[in-house]
């Protein structure tokens, strides 16, 4: 089975995709995450897409689908989780097409919906926590960076819950529950 995990940023994608990775051995593509891992290894990537990602703006859509498409020819028995990606209905075609070039199907989206004042107080939390425990926190966890991303994601990827509705394929879910209560709802979603 391959989903989506779609929601604004810090309403608990990346938490809900590591039970999935534990519970149905699923593998997550988090484009973030790989967008980050470039940066920290210092290709010409992470060079070209730091400023942008730390302003809590999105890089291009072929930089995120080339990254995708690649990841896809390893497979997945348990199958993908996409966390952050499509951000953009031209990002969801590609999806569509990609799979469907592997003869594979996109079987579920999970919505997880979240106030915005909570979520700029999750992640600017997040980033404390990070510091407090003798990490960095990432560049975008800021009040500022987070009013951006959540813009971006209103007018970018908002549209996509729409596009995902029309095509039978999406639940949507109160992601600001507790992460036990959020788990079982996406498991009960996934399982119906
Ligand atoms: P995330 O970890 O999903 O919150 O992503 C962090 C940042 O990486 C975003 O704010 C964007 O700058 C960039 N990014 C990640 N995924 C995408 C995507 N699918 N499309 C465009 N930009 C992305």
């Amino acid at each position: 089975m391959n989903i989506i995990l779609l929601g604004p940023p810090g309403a608990g994608k990346g938490t809900q995709a590591a039970r999935l990775i534990q519970d149905r051995g699923m593998v997550q593509l988090s484009t973030g995450d790989m967008l980050r891992e470039a940066q920290a290894a210092g290709t010409p990537l992470g060079e070209k897409v730091k400023d942008i990602m730390a302003r809590g703006d999105l890089v291009t859509d072929q930089i995120v689908i080339d990254l995708i498409a690649e990841k896809l020819e390893a497979g997945a028995e348990g199958g993908f989780i996409f966390d952050g990606f499509p951000r953009t209905l031209a990002q969801a075609d590609a999806l569509g097409e990609l799979l469907a070039a592997k003869g594979e199907t996109l079987d579920k989206v999970i919505q997880l919906k979240a106030d915005d004042e909570v979520l700029v107080k999750r992640v600017v939390n997040r980033a404390a926590e990070a510091v407090a425990a003798g990490g960095k926190a990432r560049a975008d966890d800021n009040a500022e960076a987070m009013r951006t991303r959540l813009f971006n994601y209103y007018r970018d990827t908002g549209p996509l819950i729409g596009y995902y509705h029309a095509k039978g394929l999406l639940t949507a879910l109160d992601g600001l529950g507790e992460i036990d209560a959020v788990a079982a709802a996406v498991k009960a979603a996934l399982d119906a």
